[in-house]
């Protein structure tokens, strides 16, 4: 059912209580009572042998400072690291111009298969801030677990995904109710690494809920003819948007988009169409449609896109454009009651 391995542990000096604010990792703990300043444990892991090692690759194989996140660092009051389009999202909404943010998963990449070279795994010790989901990218927890970036916030738990939850499906984002405490919890977060501009954050997260909340509106009015209809697609990353909106999912690749389905998967998913009415299978972007034309075309039933937004793939249509698009084509296909 589930193909990809349990999230990696990260090593026990990163395990810390659950507790209701942002999820702020510290890096390294050792000294017990250093307090909450990450930048002066950056500053201090920046002169470690690890540290100068990074300098030394990034020298020699960037060739440009073009993809270097420390580039932008003096116009920027904080900058951070994303493992992933969402999360790069969000921080530049409510970072605005004082924070400059990068993305370690290249546009058009699948971040579940993300691998790292040992010169983008350095870069989490030159940043301020480092985000991402666990368990979602095999290769970011790995780094992450060891390197010594100057702060790490967990954004699923910063949104309050359960653990359980997300070992089950990490795509919590495609539920906009739970990017807004994650917007929340990175503007507490960037406030308390700049408190300089802690009100620009807070003004700016504001506005981004005000838009989650309206395109949750959406999709309330939108789908609210649609429960128990049944949702078929060929990346299983929809699961936290089902269950919202009352859908049945159905997934033909599961989880891992790259996981290619079995001839008795594909028999199972047909028996499912016909006994549901199904009219439309949908496919993503970055995997392409292959298995789901030839099963539609084997079924007589439509195709259409349904982006799980881990990464950009239109330069022009942000995450809240994506996700109106998704409903837009999520109206067009499912079969709804009236
Ligand atoms: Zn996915």
């Amino acid at each position: 059912m589930h193909p990809r391995p349990r999230p990696i542990p990260l090593p026990a000096r990163r395990r810390h209580p659950r507790r209701s604010g942002p999820a702020v990792v510290p890096g390294g703990s050792t000294d017990g009572g250093g307090g909450a300043d990450g930048r002066t444990r950056g500053a201090a892991a920046r002169t470690s042998s690890t540290a100068l090692a990074a300098a030394a690759l990034l020298a020699a194989c960037s060739g440009s400072d073009a993809d270097d996140p420390a580039a932008d660092a003096d116009a920027a009051a904080v900058v951070v690291m994303a493992s992933f389009y969402p999360l790069q999202f969000v921080v530049e909404r409510v970072g605005g111009e004082h924070v400059s943010v990068d993305n370690l998963t290249p546009p058009g990449a699948d971040p579940h298969s993300l691998e790292l070279s040992p010169a983008e795994v350095a870069q989490l010790e030159s940043v301020d801030l480092v985000t991402y989901v666990p368990g979602l990218q095999a290769a970011t927890d790995d780094a992450i677990g060891v390197t010594d970036p100057a702060a790490v916030l967990d954004a699923a738990e910063a949104a309050g995904v359960a653990e359980d939850d997300l070992a089950r499906d990490p795509h919590f984002w495609l539920d906009p109710t739970l990017v807004v405490p994650l917007v929340d919890g990175v503007a507490d977060t960037l406030g308390d690494l700049d408190p300089e501009n802690a009100e620009d954050y807070a003004e700016r997260s504001a506005d981004l809920v005000a838009e989650l909340t309206d395109l949750d509106d959406a999709y309330r009015e939108g789908l609210a003819a649609c429960a128990g209809a049944t949702l078929v697609t060929s990346h299983e990353a929809f699961g936290y948007l089902a269950e919202r909106d009352g859908l049945e999912q159905v997934g033909i690749s599961g989880i891992d988009p790259e996981v290619e389905p079995s001839p008795a998967r594909l028999r199972e998913v047909g028996e499912v169409v016909r006994a549901e009415g199904v009219q439309t299978l949908y496919f993503e972007v970055i995997a392409g449609p292959d298995v789901v034309e030839a099963l539609a075309a084997d079924l007589d039933v439509d195709t259409d896109v349904l982006d799980p937004i881990e990464g950009q793939t239109d330069p022009d249509a942000d995450y809240l454009d994506v996700m109106r698009s998704n409903l837009a084509a999520l109206e067009r296909g499912l079969v709804c009651d009236g």
